[in-house]
């Protein structure tokens, strides 16, 4: 079998680089994107900074409030979603004109599958002929990571930080990877990351070696492919446009919060990005899904169902409620058809204004 080289190209903050290259005063500034401060009694939540602005602890998904305590004179700028959409279109024309097969994955990310170069090396100088190509024509910077798989191409990706280049060869794939926090894992969230903590398992390494009888109690069928992830095995292409997807945007919060302004303005923040990606995709949606993530600490503590008057009662594994429902993570999804039709997307938008 041939070897597979796939290339994972992600933007440095994205929209603050956007913003810093539109408006030259910023630059060097810290310059948080989000919700507005008010001067720290602003709800909603940051949903990128620029690498200035990560230097006083702002984080994405942090709530603004807390961010604008930790740096009074960061620049605060609300998302111009218009703009990263046309900065994002030319960098993929970009990527996707080096002519190898071709997958964007969200605003700023995208895989190329470049085996047949046949080679790291070569595949390590297509990457910086890329980012350099970027870099000049867009003026912002991006990480790659270079691996024989997808899976072990974006963790590489997030590796070195920003501009970085991150090239694993497929003998080094698990020393790569074994010093690594489980919840460098696509897909392992707080909840998942809590479960293996409690099997004692923190690094990739530690779930490599872990009895995958023992993973099976706790992850039941998921717990095979869970394993393999932590060997890097994935199999999955670089698939230019799958027939049926689904657009969504996420954002996990930096704590828990139960504060429904932060809740709700999270939510219009990401209907927006999903919005104004459908509306330049030129796609139509069918279904809406918006998953809400409830936080499980008191889960670990407490047993059997307890409702609380005014707030949903939640279940969690082994029919255990919570008592305090936290909200850890908000996903707003839309799964996508394939013509874009303004109504559908301007009707929502009427309804959430
Ligand atoms: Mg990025």
């Amino acid at each position: 079998m041939r070897q597979r080289i796939i290339l994972h190209l992600d933007m440095d903050s994205f929209y603050a680089s956007v913003e810093m290259h539109a408006h030259p005063e910023f630059r060097h500034k810290p310059v948080v994107i989000g919700a507005d401060p008010k001067q720290g009694r602003g709800r909603g939540v940051v949903l990128t900074c620029s690498y200035e602005a990560r230097s006083f602890g702002i984080r994405s998904a942090m709530p603004v409030s807390q961010a604008f305590v930790l740096c009074p004179h960061a620049v605060f700028l609300p998302p111009d979603f218009a703009r990263y959409s046309k900065v994002s279109a030319g960098v993929m024309t970009i990527i996707r004109s080096s002519g190898y097969r071709f997958q964007q994955v969200s605003i700023d990310e995208a895989f190329l599958d470049i085996s047949p170069l046949g080679s790291f090396p070569a595949a390590a100088s297509v990457a910086e002929q890329i980012q350099a190509t970027i870099a000049e024509k867009l003026g912002i910077t991006c990480s790659v990571g270079i691996a024989q798989s997808r899976l072990v191409a974006k963790i590489a990706s997030d590796f070195k930080k920003p501009a970085g280049m991150t090239v694993v060869e497929p003998e080094g794939t698990r020393e790569f990877l074994a010093p690594l926090p489980v919840r460098k894992i696509p897909g392992i969230g707080r909840k998942a990351e809590l479960a293996l903590f409690e099997m004692g398992i923190r690094t990739i390494g530690d779930l490599a070696s872990y009895d995958i009888r023992k993973l099976g109690t706790a992850f039941g069928k998921g717990a095979a492919a869970l394993h393999d992830t932590a060997c890097g095995i994935d199999g999955s292409e670089v698939e230019e446009r799958p027939h049926m997807r689904s657009l969504s945007r996420e954002i996990t919060f930096e704590t828990d919060t139960d504060d429904p302004g932060v809740i709700s303005m999270t939510l219009d923040t990401l209907a927006e990005e999903v919005c104004t990606a459908l509306v330049r995709e030129n796609l139509s949606c069918r279904t809406l899904t918006v998953k809400v993530t409830i936080s499980i600490r008191v889960l670990l503590f407490r047993r059997g169902p307890v409702t609380v008057p005014g707030r949903p009662s939640v279940s969690g594994p082994g029919n255990r409620s919570l008592r305090h429902g936290t909200c850890q993570e908000v996903v707003f999804s839309f799964q996508v058809l394939s013509i874009y039709s303004p109504a559908t997307v301007s009707k929502y938008r009427y309804k959430n204004p």
